[in-house]
């Protein structure tokens, strides 16, 4: 376990926490994820965002779900927006119906080929090039809108399938962040080194914009390497050994899930990590205990 005993991230060091959530299917599930929001919603998290699918193929639920977390919670809702096959002017569209619903964060990507991930990512005729195209897009739209947005980015601490070296992915962060780029949340990763070593390449890239720890809570360990393969993130020999013998106990792996995920924020935080963006998979179980484990408690209603 981490040297930093728990007790100090109560109160005044209890991190900040943001939480990420995907639109639901149909309406059971639907159902399901406003239960998970409802019981977070106390957690008082910096703001809570909910992804894109591939292709733009949940563009209606997503903007459901969080026109909804806008206007029926105290939470702050960010609206995931890819590239994938849409005009330039779709997705200023999409954009504008946000601001419009009160969402005024966009998580800016540039998305996976409808073809699948692995596959090349190919520019729609008339669409962004890529994650810096579409952040540039947003900010010179309309002079009321495009300034006033806050806008995350996604980087990687294990590099993108598609990188071409170091020099080249933080050259391409520090331009979002020159596009106009607010913050990055990173890809998950499992070693606190993985994380550190990547905030220490971007600070000496000049990147000077907060770098978000992603943590995973992902209990289904099959899905996980599944997952983790496509992406490019890596699995450590030690967490396949916590997970051994679990296939059949999804209540042992809940446990390790969360606790794997503590130990990962309290040695961030013994760095001086001060927030964190939970992968829910809008399940709300994982993501509390989570951050009890790290001393965060849920605020009272009135001042929820
Ligand atoms: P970019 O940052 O534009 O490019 C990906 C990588 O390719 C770069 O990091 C770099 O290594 C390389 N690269 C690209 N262009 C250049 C260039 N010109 N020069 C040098 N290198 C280059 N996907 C969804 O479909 N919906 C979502 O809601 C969603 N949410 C996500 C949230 C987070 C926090 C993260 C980490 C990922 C998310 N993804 C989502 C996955 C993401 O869409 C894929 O990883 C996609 O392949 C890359 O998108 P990006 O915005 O990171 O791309």
């Amino acid at each position: 376990m981490s040297t930093l005993p728990i007790a100090a991230h109560q109160n005044a060091d209890a991190p900040n926490v943001s939480f990420e959530f995907f639109p639901p299917k149909n309406a059971k599930m639907a159902g399901k994820l406003w239960q998970s929001i409802v019981r977070l919603e106390p957690m008082a998290p910096n703001f809570v965002s909910v992804t894109y699918g591939a292709g733009g193929t949940t563009h209606d639920r997503t903007h459901d779900t969080v026109r909804r977390m806008a206007q029926e919670t105290s939470l702050t809702p960010a609206g995931h927006l890819t590239c994938v096959s849409a005009s330039k002017q779709d997705v200023l569209k999409v954009a504008e119906n946000y601001w419009q619903a009160g969402v005024k964060h966009i998580v800016a990507l540039r998305g996976d080929s409808p073809a699948g991930m692995g596959a090349k990512f190919q520019q729609h005729h008339g669409g962004f090039r890529d994650s810096v195209d579409l952040i540039e897009g947003i900010r010179n739209w309309r002079p009321d809108l495009g300034r006033v947005f806050e806008i995350s980015v996604a980087c990687y601490p294990e590099q993108h399938p598609d990188s071409q070296g170091w020099d080249k992915d933080i050259a391409f962060l520090k331009a979002k962040q020159d596009a106009g780029a607010d913050r990055a949340i990173t890809q998950f990763f499992f070693e606190a080194d993985t994380y550190l070593r990547f905030l220490e390449r971007a600070r000496t890239g000049g990147i000077t914009m907060p770098i978000i720890p992603g943590i995973m809570l992902q209990p289904n360990f099959t899905g996980l390497k599944n997952f983790a393969r496509t992406v490019g993130a890596s699995l450590p020999d030690w967490l396949h050994t916590l997970y051994e013998g679990t296939e059949d106990d999804p209540e042992t792996r809940d446990l390790i899930t969360a606790n794997v995920a503590a130990e990962l924020c309290h040695k961030l935080a013994d760095e001086g990590v001060k927030d964190f963006h939970f992968y829910t998979l809008n399940k709300a179980g994982l993501a509390l205990s989570t951050c009890h484990l790290l001393g965060l408690k849920p605020k009272p209603a009135e001042a929820a």
